[in-house]
Order: structure tokens, then C-alpha cells, then sequence
């Protein structure tokens, strides 16, 4: 049996007749930049997450570097995040001439230590990003309530979390600016690059717009140096037909989740993942903690079952942030989970069989010992 760690073919299969027909639509008008889809997926958007404006883009990339440029920071300026994190997370900040400033992780949930933060805010900190890691949200309670204790902005990293809640509220709606993903194998993948913004606060939402298209308003007259990022119209018009599923994936994936947790609870060496009473995840990632995590990989690989390390190299010690000064020992919690993680399949389009052959080939590990 093979259980790929994402399937696409099976993914697509049911919806490419929609696809087809609404990629149709676009070819009709030609209108590939800023088309009436775009529009359209951004009002879906808006309904979707309960958010008054999105602001599409193209990549979660650059929401994020859109994002920061929108609060006005920038050189001489520190945002605050987590190293255990794809690297955009960081680089995003960097590459607006302001200072990632690591704060290391929860090691129970991956994300952002809220105890921790305090800490490391100073005169120049400006903003909080956290991320709401392989689909579950950030403690919100806590984060909001230090950035209003300290009045720094808020930006929500929710490349893996699109229609995660914390404390039944939807993830995005708490910050300044909230941004998505859509890299094909995110919960929500176009068929390309694809990202989006989303805020509550129009003078923003105003802003981003103007930001995406070189920061013109009205055409040819220019307030800031803005970017070319738009979402493509023929990306919008997957996407439009993609939303549709998106619920009934969520539910499934947490289906999944939940025999995972059934069966892999009791077994010796790894521990399932932990998601906090006040948030419900939408599992991008179903992340075990592993013994022996090296050989497990090998195992599940060569029984034809894909498994990947989501990180293997927290970002505070990437060579390219080697100027920003941490080493070895500055974030235990996020070191030691790197050496330690597995993401084991967890796609919506899964089988009973796969499923069983996945925990079946974990506990037969376990079982044979050293
Ligand atoms: C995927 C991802 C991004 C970047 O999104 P792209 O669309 O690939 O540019 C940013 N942050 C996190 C946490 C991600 O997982």
C-alpha cells in the first residue's frame, strides 16, 4: 500500500469539472489581472472568515511582507515571532528592514510562548506575529492582551490555520492584519502562488489594496512604493470553486485526527499532538513527538508511507539571520522539537485502510524496540 503525504490527484478529481467551467469564464473575457473573480473570492472570503475586508495577493509571502509594510514598520524596528515556523514567517520582517525577534515556543503546542514575550519586548518593538502552526491557533487571550498592554500591532501568520478558532472566535480576526496561504498543498491550495490579507479596519484594508499594485492611487500617482502582488484571476477562479469544499475538508481532517489520537494515544515513544481546550484545529499538520524520530521516518518511508520533519532547523539559527546573534541554546523548546517532530498523512481524501496501515506500521516500530 502507498499513503503519499498529500494527494492531489484525489483531491481534484471530483471538482475539475467546476474548475474547468469556471477557468472557461476567464478565458472568455481574458481578463487574467484583477478579473471579476478576484472580487468575487474576496467578497466569498470576507463571508467565509466573518472579516470585513481581504485583500488578495500572490503568496502567503507576500501578504506578510505587505502586511508589515502596511503598519508602517521598517528599519530600526523588531517584530517579535516564533522561530519554529516556515521561514517566510521571518523573512517577511527582514526583508522590510526590521528585526525578527524570536521568542521561543509552547513545546505541548508548537506555537509562540506566551509567557515568554514580555521578555523580549523593547523600545523598538513594534509588532507581535504569531503563527498559528499546522492549523491551530495561537493563544489569542494572551497575545492581544500584551499587545494592548504594550500598544504593538498584531499580525496573524495563518498559512496553515484558514478556519481555525481560538475561544470560538475565527483565527485572523484578532490581530491588525490577518494573512492566508494558498500553496497548492496548504489546506486551501490553488493551483500556483496564491495569498490574501485580511483586516477589519478599512484605513488598512485601504492601504493593502494600494500596496499590491505599487502603492497607485489613483493610477500613475504613487504615495508609496508599493509592490506588483496580485492574486491572479485564474487562480481566484480554482480557489472560488475550491472554498466551496473547504468546510467538509476541515471535518474530515479532524476525523482523521481523531482516529490517529485513538489508536497512537497509548503508544510507547511518541506523544499525539496536543491541541488546547479553547481552539479548534484544522489539522494542516498532524505533528507527532518521537522517539528514535530518524528511524521512524526511514521505517514509514520505505513501508511507502510519506512523512516529512516540519522544522528541522528553527529560524533563529538559519545562517542567513546569522548577523541577528542567537546560537545554540537560545531556544531549547524549539531546538529539541526539531529533532524531534513527524508529520505523519493526514489529507481529507484518506482511506480506512491507509489510516490503519499508517498507525498499524507506527506501533509495529515501537513494538520490535531498538
Ligand atoms: C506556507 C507558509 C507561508 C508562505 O506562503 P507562500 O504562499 O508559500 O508564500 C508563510 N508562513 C507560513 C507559516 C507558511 O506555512
Amino acid at each position: 500500500m502507498k499513503v503519499p503525504m498529500l494527494d492531489l490527484h484525489a483531491q481534484y478529481e471530483p471538482l475539475m469539472k467546476d474548475i474547468r467551467a469556471n477557468l472557461e469564464k476567464v478565458f472568455s473575457t481574458h481578463h487574467y489581472i484583477m478579473g471579476e473573480q478576484v472580487k468575487e473570492l474576496e467578497e466569498k472570503m470576507q463571508k467565509y472568515l466573518g472579516i470585513k475586508h481581504a485583500i488578495g495577493c500572490a503568496s502567503g509571502t507576500d501578504a506578510l511582507v505587505i502586511a508589515i509594510k502596511a503598519l508602517g514598520i521598517g528599519e530600526g524596528d523588531e517584530v517579535i515571532t516564533t522561530p519554529f515556523t516556515f521561514f517566510a514567517t521571518a523573512s517577511s520582517i527582514w526583508r522590510n528592514h526590521a528585526k525578527p525577534v524570536f521568542v521561543d515556543i509552547d513545546p505541548q503546542t508548537f506555537n509562540i510562548d506566551p509567557d515568554q514575550i514580555e521578555a523580549a519586548i523593547t523600545p523598538k518593538t513594534k509588532a507581535i506575529m504569531p503563527v498559528h502552526l499546522f492549523g491551530q491557533s495561537a493563544d489569542m487571550d494572551r497575545i492581544m492582551a500584551i499587545a494592548r498592554k504594550h500598544n504593538l500591532k498584531v499580525i496573524e501568520d495563518n498559512a496553515q490555520g484558514i478556519g481555525c478558532t481560538w475561544d470560538g472566535k475565527m483565527s485572523c480576526s484578532f490581530g491588525d492584519i490577518g494573512t492566508l496561504s494558498f500553496f497548492p498543498s496548504k489546506n486551501l491550495g490553488a493551483m500556483g502562488d496564491a495569498g490574501l490579507c485580511l483586516t477589519n479596519d478599512d484605513e488598512l484594508a485601504a492601504k493593502l489594496r494600494q500596496l499590491r499594485v505599487h502603492g497607485e492611487n489613483p493610477k500613475y500617482f504613487h504615495k508609496w512604493v508599493g509592490f506588483n502582488s496580485r492574486l491572479d484571476t485564474l487562480q481566484a477562479a480554482v480557489l472560488l470553486v475550491k472554498l466551496d469544499a473547504l468546510a467538509d475538508w476541515s471535518k474530515a481532517r479532524r476525523a482523521n485526527a481523531e482516529f490517529y489520537d485513538s489508536e497512537l494515544d497509548n503508544v510507547d515513544g511518541i506523544i499525539t499532538p496536543y491541541i488546547d481546550p479553547k481552539a479548534v484545529s484544522i489539522y494542516n499538520q498532524y505533528t507527532l513527538i518521537c522517539e528514535r524520530r530518524d528511524e521512524l521516518m526511514k521505517y514509514l518511508q520505505d513501508k511507502g508511507i510519506g512523512c516529512a520533519v516540519y522544522y528541522p532547523l528553527p529560524l533563529h539559527l538559519q545562517e542567513c539571520f546569522s548577523d541577528l546573534g542567537y546560537k545554540e541554546g537560545d531556544m531549547p523548546a524549539a531546538e529539541a522539537l526539531a529533532q524531534q517532530v513527524l508529520s505523519i498523512p493526514i489529507y481529507p481524501e484518506l482511506t480506512l485502510e491507509q489510516k490503519q496501515y499508517v498507525t498499524d506500521s507506527i506501533k509495529e516500530f515501537y513494538a520490535k524496540g531498538e
